[in-house]
């Protein structure tokens, strides 16, 4: 059976409930049947999106203790419910067979990875960070004719991650200049 373009819209416009836009197709009422389907007879558990530190509202779906959508939430004052692209996605974040849920390690030179506790991650972090702070520091250089105290780590560099929030990025800040860490930078600035 042949379907012209008029066929289609007036096909999709009573089947579905769509409306006819200027030539086009209006698919809000289809999306919000299909999502209201979706999210039937779940929970709502109110989160918030973990990839910014913008920090929009979401409202996550459950059902039988499994999330089945995650979506923005129409009563934040401050996004009414909108979600940029990254904020999305969250769902396919939450599950996603090819997220790593373990911590991997790997060691300097192989090409294999192994699972290590986290505890011992943290661990290697801390020793190896004192390690190169120990033999990188520098507490003077010469200016000149002088010799000046800068009391300095040249050898670590940090970069924070758009997910800080203020607090965490001030905490940050003042852990990494304690240490002596002067290259610092920050991923949403970058
Ligand atoms: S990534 Fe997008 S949706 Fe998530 S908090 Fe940032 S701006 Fe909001």
């Amino acid at each position: 059976m042949s379907l012209s373009r008029r066929d289609f819209l007036k096909y999709g416009a009573t089947t579905a409930g769509a409306t006819v836009v200027g030539g086009g197709i209006d698919l809000t009422p289809i999306e919000a049947a299909a999502t209201s389907l979706r999210i039937k007879e779940t929970k709502a558990f109110p989160g918030v999106c973990p990839y910014c530190a913008v920090g929009c509202a979401q409202l996550i779906y459950v059902k039988d203790n499994k999330i089945v959508d995650i979506e923005g939430d129409p009563d934040a004052p401050h996004t009414e419910g909108a979600l940029c692209p990254k904020g999305s996605s969250t769902y396919q974040l939450s599950l996603n067979e090819r997220r790593i849920s373990k911590c991997m390690y790997r060691a300097p030179g192989s090409d294999k990875w192994e699972e290590k506790p986290l505890a011992w991650m943290m661990e290697q972090i801390a020793q190896r960070v004192k390690k190169t702070r120990d033999e990188t520091f520098v507490e003077s250089v010469k200016v000149g004719d002088k010799q000046v105290t800068v009391n300095r780590c040249e050898g670590v560099a940090f970069a924070g991650g758009a997910a800080f929030s203020s607090e965490e990025g001030y905490f940050a800040a003042k852990l990494m200049r304690a240490i002596g860490i002067v290259y610092m930078e920050q991923q949403a600035r970058v």
